[in-house]
């Protein structure tokens, strides 16, 4: 019988995405038996993040600065948008550089069901920011569910007075695909072959 301190720890790491009893069993006895390479490190690193952890106020990326590094990096394209549902999604569209501009995070996306509304997002926030203007092209990288098609026809009708490409991830996507389980390769084709909004 492992002590209470040891079991708090297991339970927190099983509820992980990801992992489960099994697993989090074999990570905790992993890290007591490492405790100087495994324990420790990750120790300081979660510390590390938890002091500095910060929603960045221009896109919703989560970071540990504000703005996050996507958007304070100068080589990035400022004239190209990226919306995506959450920020998993932009990782997984960032994971290997696929897109060369900057993001925008709406924190979710509609959902009758849900009751999750147009306000409730970060909507308003992106149409703030392409009517500041410098923005040439906008890509709804929703995911190709049908609560993430919604959202990027309600937000194509919200956005069709600007003077910009309006551009969404090509059906090469599976139905119901999630842009975070992806691979890269079928995710830069999305993006390669993105098509005009009709
Ligand atoms: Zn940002």
């Amino acid at each position: 019988m492992a002590s209470p301190e040891i079991e708090t720890l297991t339970q927190a790491l099983a509820r992980l995405p990801g992992l489960g009893p099994r697993s989090a069993r074999r990570a905790v006895l992993h890290l007591l038996k490492k405790r100087e390479t495994a324990l420790a490190p990750l120790l300081r690193a979660l510390e590390a993040v938890n002091e500095r952890l910060a929603t960045c106020s221009i896109c919703g990326n989560v970071d540990t600065t504000d703005p996050c590094g996507i958007c304070a990096d100068p080589r990035r394209d400022a004239r190209a948008l990226c919306v995506v549902e959450d920020v998993p999604d932009l990782w997984a569209l960032d994971r290997s550089r696929l897109f060369p501009g900057r993001y925008h995070v709406l924190g979710g996306r509609l959902s009758a069901l849900e009751g999750v509304r147009p306000e409730d997002l970060r909507i308003d926030s992106l149409v703030s920011r392409i009517a500041a203007g410098g923005i040439d092209e906008v890509v709804l990288a929703m995911n190709a569910t049908l609560e993430g098609q919604t959202t990027a026809h309600y937000i194509a009708e919200r956005i069709e007075r600007f003077p910009i490409r309006l551009t969404q991830l090509a059906h090469g996507l599976p139905v119901g695909g999630e842009l975070d389980y992806l691979d890269e390769g079928t995710l830069a084709q999305a993006l390669r072959a993105r098509r005009p909004v009709a």
